[in-house]
């Protein structure tokens, strides 16, 4: 992929409010707006995701929109203007879900990646959470979900893999809990 013709790379190029061609801003890397007196920058979007742990099985998503249609995927998506990533995650898992989440941790990851034909740039956060109630059922922009175990974990179709990293991350960590609980003195 050559980067000089790239989209996910190149600066705006007219005002997004008037229209009015921009101006290169030396050294900061946005476009100046002389009408408004405002640069405009371009940044990575910002996506949040969770892995929802119960009885040492991690809930995954089938997608059910492009890019990535049909591949696994976390529960998540893209932060609305000016929301906190927990609450952008409390309304995705409504969303996708149809449940509430509680105990959430992190940012646990942080992945830059690329996203659809563009290869827009998005920041990936990544947390962990809790079901507070009710069973989750595929919605919106999710096709399916399922529970997995660590061991069908290395074979799934991962959208992307820093999500593989964090759902393994996640079970983990949840084994290792588990161990310790179950195992007096057993430490590490
Ligand atoms: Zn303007």
């Amino acid at each position: 992929m050559s980067d000089s013709n790239n989209t996910a790379l190149q600066r705006f190029s007219y005002c997004p409010l008037c229209g009015t061609e921009l101006s290169r801003s030396e050294g900061s890397g946005g476009a100046y707006c002389p009408v408004h007196d405002h640069s405009w920058y371009r940044s990575s979007s910002l996506t949040v995701g969770c892995v929802l742990i119960r009885d040492g099985r991690a809930l995954v998503t089938v997608r059910g929109i492009e890019p990535e249609k049909g591949s696994y995927d976390v529960p998540g998506g893209f932060l609305e203007a000016g929301e906190h990533p927990v609450d952008g995650l409390r309304r995705e898992a409504r969303e996708e879900l149809g449940v509430e989440i509680e105990g959430v941790k992190g940012p646990v990851q942080m992945a830059v990646h690329r996203y659809g034909e563009d290869g827009d740039y998005v920041l990936a956060l990544g947390f962990t959470a809790r079901i507070a109630g009710g069973e989750p059922a595929a919605a919106d922009d999710a096709a399916g979900i399922e529970w997995i175990s660590p061991e069908k974990l290395e074979g799934l179709d991962f959208a992307w893999e820093h999500d593989r990293e964090l759902v393994r991350a996640a079970l983990d960590h949840e084994g290792n809990n588990q161990k310790d609980h179950g195992n007096a003195g057993g430490g590490g």
